[in-house]
């Protein structure tokens, strides 16, 4: 089990989302929420906020919260990380990814019951599996999840957070 912080972010931060979900974390979006409703579940539910709207980071009765400055989904990323704690990072280097679609856990599946999901040449050539529990898309380690893999492992680096290869 992952003890990485829950998420949740506005309505202008869809790809950021997208992102710290393939990193693990737990991540709620709404493409449409109102304010009031976004600050609610996240106090709720314990979620650190991210915003990049100024009004709500004014708002009152907030609890956790990370106003996120750049345009550029890659620093907003790096924002994230570097505003959380960096003993995170141990948790998400062994690929514990989240659906970037939905936010559901991805489990381990048997290679046959993938079949009828993924392209023929892929489904020859691989025998590691995903599927999201909620929406049940397919995920597999192919050569976008190595493109993946690379651009966090680089954001991690700029980050200047150390991976440590004895561990
Ligand atoms: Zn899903």
């Amino acid at each position: 089990m992952s003890d990485l912080p829950c998420l949740i972010a506005d309505v202008m931060l869809g790809s950021l989302a997208k992102w710290l979900r393939i990193l693990g974390f737990d991540t709620l979006y709404f493409r449409t929420i109102e304010d009031s409703e976004l600050v609610r579940t996240a106090k709720q539910q314990q979620r650190v906020l991210l915003t990049r709207d100024t009004g709500i980071a004014r708002r009152k009765g907030l609890g956790s919260l990370i106003l996120i400055a750049s345009d550029d989904t890659f620093q907003q990323v790096k924002e994230v990380l570097a505003a959380l704690n960096a003993r995170s990072l141990k948790v998400i280097l062994p690929g514990q990814s989240r659906c970037a679609e939905c936010n559901g856990e991805l489990h381990f599946v048997d290679k046959k019951s993938v079949a009828d999901d993924v392209p023929e040449h892929v489904f020859l050539a691989l025998n590691s599996f995903f599927r999201c529990g909620n929406c049940g898309k397919v995920y597999w380690d192919g050569s976008h999840k190595q493109h993946i893999d690379e651009k966090i492992r680089k954001i991690i680096e700029e980050t200047h957070w150390a991976i440590s290869e004895s561990d």
